[in-house]
């Protein structure tokens, strides 16, 4: 993935007339935070916070909690970060953070106590102006809650600001849960509409590969506001159904909420995450993880529309082939950034001191995507490229100048 992001990068970069030393500034990382955390039962957990860019702004994005977390694959996401919060304009740089770990071998209070460990080793580099953490992967607003309360001791902070993805009741923002999901929807309808693609505005049809938080919103969301847009598939890591007349995403969404795989729903049409990947449909919308889409499986797309809504699902090296077949790819750093600009905008309530109303939330939410959309496809119209080298060649000229400043 860190090759992948890397290569993009480069590729973009070296269009635009970059010399090697400010591609070299943009891959650079400002700082890397590798260290150890030691529970009381004595077992050890490595650790990672790597603050990419902090030129347009304090460091920003998730931490996560997996098994197979390495510090290339969170160098990856913290650039992915640095390019995100530039693409759709918000005064945040990148970072990202992770613990290889898997969470169902710890009990609660294990839980807790690696969260505010973890907290404790890094608090002189975070803070409401430094680095702002927030959940990611198999980390919630409950183990964030004890981070901010970590924190707090330590330093005295009161703002909350110090970390986003906050419980409600925590200084948390409402619209947060359903952002990333809701923002995927914006950034799609956007689209159609500068393109004039009227045929798909009116009716269009969609699978979602990786039916978890965002998927599911983003299926929501779009059943709810476009009727016409239909989703006949949608699957999670056991597989899925496929429904030609369209499936029912508040249903679906209930049934995952109770904790039940979708292969065990009720329907006679399964399918496995291969299968999806070769169904035609108008748009797929990859909500899982990164990687997923690569040189053995590229050829299997249908879709006109590829949704990356997980961070970095189609490898680099699989790019041009899907632009050769007219297969348009959303790219991950505008497409899911729903979910840091709602963070961004509950890091200033927390500073004001204020709490917003969820359509307060929502407008502003709206209003930076449907910007920053418009500026990545009328970018990737001038420039005659893909948008997603549009997307890095905005973020890419923005972080350069920010530095230069
Ligand atoms: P989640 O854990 O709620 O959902 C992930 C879903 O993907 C689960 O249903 C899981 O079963 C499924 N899945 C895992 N492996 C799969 C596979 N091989 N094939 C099909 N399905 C598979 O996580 P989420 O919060 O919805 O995040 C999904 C992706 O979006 C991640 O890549 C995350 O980094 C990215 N993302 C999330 C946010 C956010 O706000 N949550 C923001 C930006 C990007």
């Amino acid at each position: 993935m860190l090759t992948s992001v890397q290569n993009n990068i480069r590729i973009t970069a070296k269009r635009l007339g970059l010399n090697s030393r400010q591609i070299e500034e943009i891959l650079k990382v400002e700082a890397t935070h590798s260290f150890k955390i030691t529970l009381d039962n004595k077992k050890q957990y490595n650790a990672y916070r790597i603050q990419h860019s902090s030129a347009r702004g304090p460091y920003k994005g998730g931490i996560r909690f997996h098994p197979e977390i390495n510090e290339d694959e969170v160098q990856a996401l913290a650039t992915l970060m640095s390019l995100k919060t530039a693409a759709v304009n918000i005064p945040l740089g990148g970072a990202k953070g992770g613990v290889e770990v898997d969470t169902r071998n710890l009990n609660m209070s294990e839980l807790e106590e690696l969260s505010r460990k973890y907290v404790r080793i890094l608090a002189p580099f975070i803070g409401p102006k430094k680095d702002i953490p927030a959940p990611d992967v198999n980390t919630n607003p409950k183990i964030i809650d004890w981070m901010v309360d970590e924190y707090s001791r330590l330093t005295g902070d009161t703002t909350k600001a110090s970390f986003t993805g906050k419980s409600l009741t925590n200084g948390g923002s409402e619209g947060r849960d359903a952002a990333t999901g809701r923002g995927g929807v914006i950034v799609l309808k956007t689209l159609l509409d500068l393109s004039h693609d009227l045929n798909y505005n009116k009716a269009l049809t969609f699978a979602v590969q990786g039916f978890g938080n965002v998927g599911s919103y983003f299926a929501e969301i779009a059943s709810k506001n476009y009727p016409n847009w239909k989703m006949v598939a949608a699957t999670d890591s056991s597989g899925g159904i496929y429904e030609k007349g369209g499936l029912k995403s508040s249903e679906l969404s209930e049934w995952k909420r109770r904790g039940k795989k979708l292969l065990d729903y009720d329907s006679n049409n399964k399918i496995s995450n291969s299968d999806l990947f070769g169904l035609d449909v108008d748009v797929i919308v990859f909500a899982a993880m990164g990687g997923i889409l690569n040189e053995d499986n590229q050829h299997i797309i249908k879709a006109k529309y590829v949704l990356e809504l997980a961070n970095g699902p189609i490898l680099s090296s699989v790019e041009g082939a899907l632009k050769n077949r007219g297969i348009i790819v959303i790219p991950d750093i505008l497409a899911n950034a729903g979910g840091v600009i709602v963070s961004y905008l509950e890091w200033i309530q927390n500073l004001q001191n204020e709490h917003w109303d969820e359509d307060i939330v929502n407008k502003k939410l709206k209003d930076y995507l449907v910007v920053a959309t418009k500026d990545i496809y009328r970018r990737a119209k001038k420039d005659r490229t893909s948008l997603k080298d549009a997307a890095f060649a905005v973020a890419i000229e923005r972080i350069l100048k920010a530095k230069q400043a």
